[in-house]
């Protein structure tokens, strides 16, 4: 028997060893099938840029914008589930209220992780940090795949969900890249939401820098 860290129920979930395309998920279960069904995964038209659901084929007017700007350097960012009320109690007991144990329900969400050679997590401010006690985005992936850390995040005011959408949008660059050796190919950045796509174009534009040569795509559980 476990226990549902979302209900607190006691269940039991037939453990599954089904190898997924990178990895095996770890077979300790944290969530109860009610609670798990409660999360929507992405159906129908998806935005080709971003994985939001769509009208019609195509962009949507967030991507429209970053392709202005970014042209063939966009994200390819993939991600799974809806941004519903469930996902969005289960943000605020993460990250607002610093529920470390919810990584493991985050963990169990990711079914599959598009391939690359480095899987690269967005990390937390430094003051941030100090106020949580974990990196919200490496606790969530650390045991699906090895993560390298090649950014670095400056202090910052306010979080990003903290901000209404202009003021997402206004953020200036808080990240910069660390410089190692031997890194090419191609690059998987990690977040847990995607909004705007701020944060990301974000990251993508400091690891350009150190990493001019490498291709840059971007995973979110959420959109
Ligand atoms: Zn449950
Ligand atoms: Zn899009």
């Amino acid at each position: 028997m476990s226990k549902c860290l979302l209900c607190n129920s006691n269940f039991r979930r037939e453990i599954n060893y089904e190898k997924l395309f990178l990895f095996i998920k770890p077979t300790k279960k944290y969530t109860c099938n009610d609670c798990l069904q409660k999360f929507a995964k992405k159906k129908g038209i998806l935005c080709l840029g971003c994985s939001k659901e769509t009208n019609a084929k195509g962009m949507c007017s967030d991507c429209i914008r970053w392709r202005k700007i970014y042209e063939n350097k966009m994200l390819d960012n993939r991600s799974i589930y809806q941004y519903n009320d469930v996902f969005h109690d289960l943000m605020v007991r993460y990250k607002r209220y610093g529920d470390y144990v919810l990584c493991n329900v985050l963990a169990e969400l990711v079914d599959t992780l598009p391939e690359a050679d480095y899987y690269v997590p967005v990390p937390s401010a430094p003051n941030h940090l100090q106020k949580r006690g974990f990196d919200t985005i490496y606790s969530i992936y650390q045991n699906l795949v090895p993560l390298t850390k090649l950014l670095v995040k400056e202090d910052t005011e306010k979080a990003q969900g903290e901000k209404n959408r202009e003021e997402r949008l206004l953020t200036t660059q808080t990240f910069y890249a660390i410089k190692k050796k031997n890194i090419s190919g191609k690059i998987m950045l990690l977040d847990d939401i995607y909004t705007t796509g701020r944060t990301l174009y974000h990251a993508q534009d400091a690891l350009l820098k150190a990493y001019p040569n490498c291709k840059i795509n971007s995973f979110t559980i959420s959109r």
